[in-house]
């Protein structure tokens, strides 16, 4: 097969038949639309991993037709259950299906795992690089930041055997779950101010690495603030009480971030995350002129970033090819190849582009230091974009 001996690894799904169907929703009672497929046996599509343009299907492919694994997934919009449909009928379902009978999806469950995987790409896309910080996009970094660790956990059961599970991020956890009953005593020192004895925490503030002071009267009268969202308040509760609470060092940087995003910089809705925009444009240029929360958000960023790896890649094993002597990797599904393929690239060097078609959203692999390319796909969107303006150019001549 052509190609195949510069792959980094290779996976093969099985492909499926897809059909859409209408059903009325337990929950709501309204008619909503699903996805139902089933594998077909016997019929597998090959794929691999090439250096600098992703993962593709391997062998002979229909001319003119979109070859990105991942960048067709991520550019799927909400709701859009035909284009679904033609993925999976394309490339095969994202996890293992039976064979014997016709499995239902919600496209709920999709857009979750593509949103997930959409903001994973945008913790990749921006870490410090060559230009450090110029090139970084504030307002992704941030809103991947928040949408991972504040979304719902969600479990996706295939015929009784789950195939996708988010853990509660382990610094929501505590954070939700803070309850202090000694709040306002723990820790409480007294000092002489202008004859008046005063109560007050000493905090250490591990963004700015500075101690600083919280009067006793100032932190009490947060924790009864009417109109405080009530998560607000355990998050000053866990940075006051850190070293009790959050046993996992690691995490206390993150704590910290947060508070200052929150009581510095802006609150924000927990209940309205989304990945276009959770804070208002001001704030991504305060927060990149504000160097300490700034690095604070960079350092989330990287502990994010492992974790996700780490759960979306625990089922992949490493195995020897015996047939070709060959190192390669055994992937349990199409979606744990689409992580694994972002484990392969390598950042300092290569990127994922959003296309410049603006109805596409597709992405697709950059080199970062000399690359122009701006569509995902010179004969499709580089044409639909080239046509348009060429139209557009004669109507104002006829003018
Ligand atoms: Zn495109």
């Amino acid at each position: 097969m052509e190609r195949e001996f510069l792959t980094q690894f290779t996976f093969e799904n099985n492909s499926c038949a897809c059909d859409i169907e209408s059903v009325i929703d337990d929950m709501s009672g309204n008619l909503i639309k699903r996805i139902a497929l089933k594998e077909t046996k016997d019929q597998t599509i090959k794929m691999g991993y090439i250096y600098g343009s992703g993962l593709k299907v391997l062998g002979d492919r229909k001319k003119r037709e979109k070859n990105n694994v991942l960048g067709e997934f991520l550019g799927i919009k909400k709701d859009d259950i035909e284009s679904y449909k033609s993925y999976f009928e394309k490339y095969g379902f994202l996890f293992n299906t039976n064979p014997d009978r016709y499995t239902s999806i919600n496209t709920s469950d999709l857009y979750y795992l593509q949103e997930s995987l959409l903001a994973f790409v945008q913790l990749m896309n921006n870490q410090y690089d060559i230009d450090f910080k110029n090139s970084i996009n504030t307002q992704e970094l941030l809103d991947a930041c928040i949408f991972l660790l504040f979304r719902e956990p969600k479990t996706i059961k295939i015929n009784d055997s789950i195939v996708f599970e988010t853990k509660q991020n382990y610094i929501m956890n505590i954070v939700n779950n803070s309850i202090n009953h000694n709040d306002g005593i723990e820790g409480l020192k007294y000092e002489d101010r202008n004859g008046q004895k005063i109560g007050y925490f000493e905090i250490y503030d591990s963004v700015f690495e500075t101690t600083i002071k919280i009067d006793q009267e100032k932190y009490l009268k947060i924790l009864q603030h009417e109109r405080l969202p009530n998560w607000c308040k355990k998050l000053l509760r866990v940075y006051k009480n850190k070293n009790q609470l959050v046993k996992n060092h690691k995490w206390h940087k993150v704590s910290d971030f947060l508070y200052h995003l929150v009581f510095d910089l802006s609150p924000f809705d927990m209940y309205n995350i989304t990945l276009d925009g959770i804070f208002n444009d001001e704030l991504y240029k305060d927060l990149k002129q504000n160097k300490q929360i700034f690095d604070a958000l960079i350092y989330t960023s990287k502990l994010l970033l492992s974790e996700e790896f780490q759960n979306n890649l625990k089922s992949v094993h490493p195995v020897y090819n015996v047939l070709d002597m060959k190192p390669d990797w055994k992937l349990p599904s199409l979606f744990s190849a689409m992580y694994f393929s972002l484990f392969y690239l390598d950042s300092s060097q290569v990127g994922l582009r959003k296309c410049a078609n603006p109805t596409c959203n597709q992405y697709f692999e950059v080199s970062k230091t000399n690359s122009k390319k701006k569509y995902c796909d010179s004969f499709t969107c580089g044409n639909i974009v080239n046509q348009r303006r060429y139209q557009r150019k004669k109507r104002e001549q006829q003018k």
